[in-house]
């Protein structure tokens, strides 16, 4: 998938939500002037994984993740569908998934966002926070299943939860990213020992971030990195969250691929490599 060692990838980035339809052809253009070979779409609900898939038809850089994001389940997101879904809509999901990767199989190349999201349950109650866990994971194992039998990686959520996500997927024989790492240092070498890669993004850019630069710091001392495919080989990952977490000096913004230049750069030149 890599094919340049200097040539660098979005690895988790949200293109197919609105807000780029009129200025696609712009995007990528800025992506090519930044050595971006390939920007990674990731669906977050069944219309959002087909809208991603149609652009991936259309546009050659574009590769498409697609699954149903854990918020589905956190009440109070946009993307609460509410506790009364089952196993049968859970069934559902993973038909529907399946059916559109086995007639995608040239556009599909992972599974996600899939995972847990235990962000907001300090202010929920603990029947909510109940019914959330459960269903919250019950749709994270849909999705192992359906990353094994095709043999697909996965975009792992796993914001408040990174240690309980590394205890379930490690019962599965898949592997993947961890998104959006924000978790210690603990958890950081787990994830890299179980084969798994951590995602980097513009959170590692902002001035509050010290302690993810130090889990950093402390996980890749004494190894050698050259080019964006040493740290991919060695599970680093990098990654926009567009039109999210537009990194330091475009905060406020909305997001774009290109500035997984910035954040590369950043992060080479915070840790010293
Ligand atoms: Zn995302």
């Amino acid at each position: 998938m890599i094919t340049d060692k200097n040539i660098l990838i979005d690895s988790h980035c949200h293109i197919n939500f609105g807000g780029y339809d009129e200025i696609i052809e712009d995007i990528l253009k800025r992506c090519a002037e930044n050595s971006i070979e390939q920007v990674w779409d990731i669906g977050t609900d069944i219309n959002s994984s087909k809208k991603s898939i149609s652009m991936a038809k259309e546009h050659p850089e574009i590769k498409s993740f697609i699954g149903i994001d854990p918020e589905v389940f956190v009440p109070g997101s946009e993307y609460f569908v509410g506790f009364d879904k089952n196993d049968e809509w859970i069934e559902q999901m993973f038909n529907e998934l399946n059916n559109l990767i086995e007639e995608n199989k040239d556009y599909v190349i992972g599974i996600g966002e899939s995972g847990l999201d235990h962000y907001w349950f300090k202010e929920k109650s603990k029947e909510d926070q109940e019914n959330s866990s459960r269903l919250q994971e019950q749709l994270f194992k849909m999705h192992l299943e359906l990353a094994r039998k095709h043999n697909l990686p996965l975009s792992i959520h796993s914001r408040g939860a990174e240690k309980l996500c590394l205890e379930i997927v490690r019962k599965y024989n898949v592997t993947g990213i961890f998104h959006s790492f924000t978790g210690n240092y603990q958890t950081a070498k787990g994830i890299l020992d179980a084969g798994w890669g951590l995602g980097v993004n513009g959170i590692v850019t902002f001035k509050n971030s010290n302690d993810l630069r130090e889990v950093y710091k402390k996980l890749l001392s004494g190894r050698k990195f050259e080019s964006p495919i040493d740290f991919y080989n060695q599970g680093i990952f990098f990654e926009t969250d567009s039109p999210f977490l537009a990194p330091e000096g475009k905060r406020g913004e909305q997001n774009e691929p290109y500035t997984i230049a910035l954040i590369y750069d950043n992060f080479i030149k915070n840790l010293s490599f």
